[in-house]
């Protein structure tokens, strides 16, 4: 079980990204995040990985204890795997070298300047294999495309055995049919692994497919949290209303705009 209790965090100039969240994810449930740019996504999955510390409030996780010592937050964010938007994966590198990097938490940072462990190695090439990719092992990723760059970092973060896995956006350019196939991956590695997932997304009825929970976020508070058949109109209204007191949010991702199927544009102008 991985949660925040009572998270609030406030940035430099006072922005207020999220205010007393308190949410647990304990099942294999994919869940997806929804809300305005600005909503407080990104800021609500950085606080579970910690990288983004709490201002107050606290990030709770089974068996690490308070997240207070080095060790304690190595072991934590050994645990919560991310994958971002744009992979954050080293171009020349192989494949297969950014999924071991994935390995890197568990050893001493000494260890790195050696070859990686046999068991790592066929670690990494079995994560590879999941999101099936194992040909593509020792090609650069430079040269893979935007879909296959993204397993990668989601073999990555499966090399890391995590306890839960988060991605921000992690389908924002991509292509529909690339993006179904991602979330299927984060979905069947919810199912299979045992492991909750937690994905931002900007597509609503990608959110209603492939989402177990839908968490909607709007100013930084959770509006919604139900399942995806009680993801009402009214509900999405709510998720997607401005907050009165901030500047006007945007609703597209700037990394994908040719996006047709964006609900929350339709819905502000519906009656
Ligand atoms: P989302 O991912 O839903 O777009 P974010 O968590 O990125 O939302 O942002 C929530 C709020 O916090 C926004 O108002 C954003 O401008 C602000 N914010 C995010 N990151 C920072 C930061 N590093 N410094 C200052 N303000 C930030
Ligand atoms: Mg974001």
């Amino acid at each position: 079980m991985i949660g925040l209790e009572d998270v609030s965090v406030s940035y430099a100039g006072g922005v207020a990204a999220l205010r007393a969240v308190s949410v647990l994810f304990e099942r294999r449930d994919m869940t997806v995040l929804l809300g305005l740019s600005g909503a407080g996504k990104s800021t609500l999955l950085r606080c579970l990985n910690h990288l983004t510390v709490p201002t107050t409030g606290r990030v709770v996780a089974d068996g690490v204890g308070e997240l207070k010592s080095g060790r304690a937050l190595r072991e934590h964010r050994r645990r919560t795997a991310i994958v971002f938007q744009q992979h954050q994966l080293i171009g020349r590198y192989s494949a297969l070298q950014n999924v071991l990097i994935g390995r890197i938490g568990y050893h001493p940072t000494w260890r790195t300047l050696f070859p990686f462990p046999r068991a790592d190695r066929i670690l990494a090439l079995e994560s590879l294999d999941r999101v099936g990719l194992i040909e593509k092992a020792l090609v650069p990723v430079r040269t893979l495309s935007g879909g296959q760059q993204q397993r990668v970092g989601i073999a990555r973060a499966l090399a890391q055995r995590p306890d839960l896995i988060l991605a921000d956006e992690p389908v924002a350019s991509l292509d529909p049919a690339t993006a179904e196939h991602v979330l299927d991956q984060f979905r069947a590695i919810a199912k299979q692994d045992g492991i909750p997932a937690v994905v931002s997304l900007h597509q609503v009825e990608f959110a209603r497919q492939f989402g177990d929970r839908i968490i909607g976020l709007s100013g930084g508070c959770i509006v919604f949290d139900g399942k995806p058949g009680e993801l009402s109109d009214e509900a999405l209204a709510r998720i997607y209303a401005r907050p009165a007191s901030t500047a006007p949010a945007t609703v597209t991702s700037p990394a994908y705009d040719a996006r047709s199927e964006d609900q929350p544009l339709e819905l502000e102008t519906a009656p």
